[in-house]
């Protein structure tokens, strides 16, 4: 079978956990959490970077940090994993789901602005705080939201988890990378993510005050000194050293990780121009890592399921995309913002292998099932 996404583990991991056992720091104290993060936040370009134990745990915290509680809202995008909103909800604040839009497939920032304006306007509540996440490696259209933040001081967290290495190539924020441009970012380095610890996360801020209190709260609030003082109710989100090594390794090769996930693009590309498929976004103003190649199938005539199973006997594993969060029971009820985009994205999306280490023979054999089964159901159709 090729997978979908599995971990490229071919630096200094093994090294680096041998290390961890001869010296005996296995747990949450020891050298390579320290070195994960200046690592991480060297090529994040972020003044801080704070490991905790999964992205789900960074996004948790991270929100907190930002102000969401019960009787906050938090704008989120509809079509995310769900990991992106049991956050908000773990803080007890109110969500308000936002549509995608069609180029990027990310949050439509231009029409939160607008209902954001339209909603003061008419004295109705406005979100406190906008979580976007940069979905499948491609980085948000971030202006609508910079403007909010400035008219409206609302705080923007990103969820990074999917995109570490994107980064904006136009415009206010050109030269930097997601998970800089809010006042706090997120990232996951769960098994099938670009670089992985594991199961880890990472918060990214130049807030030094964000950043001691983020450190704080994954460690239980414990107060500096001895003894057991706590001044609030923490968690245990740390990181270990043990998967710390494993980060710190993967860290050294991610530019090398990004340089294949790219070469994979290019060649899905070339290999797929010809079938009815919508590639992969990139905007213009956008520098995408391609993390999880995925496209939407064009014709209303193929079942993305069907096209799975196929694939599935031609041992290529695809996996279709998310339903929108406003599908998901949890969220049904939730306030939004449009949907319909999502609901297309999700009713016509899948993603294929993009491991790094994808070699070109399995990617042909990837092309190669796409080619059958949306090209000739597409013919069996016509013919129809
Ligand atoms: C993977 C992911 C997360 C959660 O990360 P974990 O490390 O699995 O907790 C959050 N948001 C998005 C968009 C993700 O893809």
């Amino acid at each position: 079978m090729i997978p979908l996404a599995e971990p490229t583990l071919s630096g200094n991991e093994g090294r680096y956990l041998q290390e961890c056992i001869d010296s005996g720091y296995v747990s949450s104290v020891g050298p390579f959490v320290e070195r994960f993060e200046r690592g991480f936040a060297a090529v994040v370009g972020s003044r801080h970077a704070i490991a905790c134990a999964s992205g789900t745990a960074a996004l948790h915290v991270a929100l907190r940090l930002a102000g969401a509680h019960v009787g906050r809202m938090v704008a989120v995008s509809d079509f995310t994993f769900i990991a992106s909103a049991n956050a908000v909800a773990y803080t007890g604040a109110d969500l308000l789901l936002v549509d995608s839009e069609p180029r990027t497939w990310n949050m439509n920032t231009e029409l939160l602005r607008d209902e954001v304006v339209r909603r003061a306007h008419h004295g109705r509540p406005i979100p406190d705080i906008i979580e976007v996440v940069h979905v499948l490696g491609h980085p948000v259209d971030m202006e609508p939201l910079l403007e909010l933040r400035d008219s409206y001081w609302i705080e923007i967290v990103e969820d990074a988890a999917e995109s570490l290495g994107a980064s904006w190539t136009a415009g206010e924020l050109a030269g930097s990378q997601v998970g800089t441009a809010g006042k706090l970012g997120c990232f996951s380095f769960n098994g099938n993510k670009l670089i992985t610890s594991g199961g880890g996360g990472m918060i990214t801020t130049d807030d030094d005050a964000m950043a001691a209190e983020a450190r704080h709260l994954i460690n239980q609030a414990k107060m500096a000194g001895p003894g057991y003082i706590h001044d609030t109710v923490g968690y245990n989100y740390r990181l270990s050293n043990l998967a710390a090594a494993i980060g710190t390794a993967q860290v050294e090769c991610l530019a090398e990780r990004l340089r294949a996930k790219w070469a994979i693009a290019a060649r899905y590309a070339e290999a797929l121009r010809w079938l009815p498929l919508t590639l992969a976004p990139h905007a213009e103003w956008a520098h995408p890592s391609y993390w999880l190649y995925s496209v939407l199938i064009d014709d209303a005539g193929i079942d993305p399921d069907g096209v799975v199973e196929a694939a599935r006997s031609d041992g290529v594993q695809l996996r279709r995309l998310w339903p929108p969060l406003h599908r998901q029971r949890p969220y049904r009820r939730v306030d939004r913002i449009g949907g319909e985009i999502a609901d297309d994205i999700y009713r016509r999306g899948v993603s294929l292998p993009s491991s790094a280490h994808l070699s070109e023979g399995d990617q042909k054999a990837v092309t190669a099932s796409l080619a059958a089964h949306i090209g000739s159901s597409r013919g069996h159709r016509d013919t129809a």
